[in-house]
């Protein structure tokens, strides 16, 4: 979602005239923009602009910005840290940063802070900037989140749900496909509970599924993708969809966070782990080559031995292909913060060390299985480490490393896998006799 709010800066920037540069060294303005899920995300914010402010101060003139999440929570507090900011801007008002930008190359004086909300804000994140050949882009269809998870600062951070106008959604994705993209992932911190305060539900589809069935419907477009969901929202009619919608890729990334229930309940989850089984069973039913991901959060306050050989046994049941387990991290304001039985350090890092070592099992048998077969690829370019070389992905999200030719940029590639590590296949495309 960050990526995405910035390539909406970038855009903006582009249409008045900037243009991309590709070292700090030779930037003119410097915009970092920030995540506040975890502390390490903060420091390493902090430790960055603090760096830029050194890179300022022997440069001279140069705009430094921070924007998103940590700008929105701390606003003009960030002036103590890093005097030299020059702007500062809320998650509500990335649109207005290219003005800002304007402005301060006018008139440096002040710094700027708009940590302001504002009304229909979540619709001014619509603009692309293209890449040479781009096969896949994220597409923002709601912003803010009302849960309340005990643990998390987003709600304080990105304010309350607010939805997209479907038909604009629908348009910038025709708009995407029409310029050559074939996959869109969309975007939200409960995405699939989109425009339920806004849009009614029509013959038992949530507006979410209003919206998969009516992207489903264009033509070109070969892939889509969402993230994040909330356990609560996998009601039957998005389990149904996966039977229905083969566009919709065979891959979940469905947040678990805790296998104990005792440790949702305080976590204000609303679900049960047999909900959450039960969700996964009907998913499987309807979808049976689907592979699951999910967030797990270890070391939550009070979270006993117990507790956690709960959540490793969930996911020794489960068999998640990927997880992110993440060390619980005091944010401020938040319920969890200030809840007894905080975990220490230390047992935070072995129940992470124990569960990460589960799941790279379960990903490399999950990558072992396919040696030998056939899997398919929407091809999506060159590889990153390897630029001669191609990447894309399998429906079911395995990254695939392979030689061929640029032609197949864009295209849906069968390939004979040969090889593979812990995230990534390698393999041949099988070409047809006469291709
Ligand atoms: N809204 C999304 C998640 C956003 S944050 C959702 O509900 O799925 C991504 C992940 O960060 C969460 O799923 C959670 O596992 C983790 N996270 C959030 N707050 C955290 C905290 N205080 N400490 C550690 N991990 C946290």
């Amino acid at each position: 979602m960050n990526e995405r709010d910035s390539e909406q800066v970038a855009r903006q920037l582009q249409q008045r005239g900037y243009e991309l540069s590709s070292t700090e060294q030779e930037a003119d303005v410097i915009l970092l923009n920030t995540c506040s899920v975890r502390d390490l995300a903060e420091q390493k914010a902090i430790n960055k602009m603090s760096n830029l402010q050194a890179l300022k101060k022997r440069k001279g003139r140069v705009i430094l910005g921070f924007l998103g999440c940590m700008a929105q929570s701390r606003g003009r507090e960030l002036l103590d840290r890093l005097p030299d900011l020059d702007l500062i801007v809320g998650t509500q008002q990335f649109h207005r940063v290219a003005d800002y930008v304007d402005q301060l190359l006018k008139e440096a004086d002040e710094p700027i802070i708009d940590t302001r909300e504002e009304v229909g804000s979540q619709n001014t994140i619509r603009d692309h900037v293209m890449e040479d050949r781009q096969v896949s882009a994220f597409v923002s269809i709601m912003q803010g989140c009302n849960m309340h998870c005990t643990f998390c600062i987003v709600p304080m951070t990105r304010g309350e749900e607010r939805s997209r106008p479907l038909a604009e959604i629908e348009e910038e994705v025709k708009l995407l496909v029409a310029k050559g993209v074939r996959e869109v992932t969309l975007l939200g911190q409960i995405v699939n509970l989109y425009g339920r305060h806004e849009f009614p539900s029509a013959e038992g589809h949530s507006p979410f599924v209003q919206l998969l069935h009516r992207l489903h419907q264009i033509d070109g477009l070969e892939r889509i993708r969402f993230t994040s969901p909330h356990p609560i929202g996998m009601k039957a009619d998005v389990i149904q969809s996966y039977a229905e919608l083969p566009k919709l890729c065979s891959h979940l990334h469905l947040p678990v966070q805790s296998g104990s229930d005792r440790i949702l309940k305080a976590m204000h989850r609303a679900y049960t782990v047999d909900k959450y089984r039960d969700i996964m069973t009907g998913l499987r039913k309807a979808r049976p080559d689907i592979l699951f991901s999910t967030d797990i959060i270890v070391g939550f306050p009070g979270e006993t031995e117990e507790d956690f050989l709960q959540t490793k046994r969930l996911v020794e049941e489960i068999e998640f292909d990927q997880a992110f387990i993440f060390k619980y991290s005091e944010r401020r304001d938040t319920p969890a913060a200030a809840m007894p039985d905080q975990i220490p350090q230390e047992i935070k890092e072995e129940r992470n060390q124990t569960l990460l070592a589960i799941i790279n099992r379960f990903s490399r048998s999950n990558n072992e299985a396919l040696h030998g077969k056939n899997v398919e690829i929407l091809v999506e370019g060159p590889s990153k480490n390897n630029s001669e070389r191609l990447t894309g992905r399998t429906a079911t999200n395995k990254i695939v490393v392979f030689e061929g030719d640029f032609r197949h940029i864009g295209q849906l590639l069968p390939v004979k896998v040969e090889s593979s590590s812990h995230f990534t296949l390698y393999g041949d495309p099988v070409i047809h006799d006469g291709e």
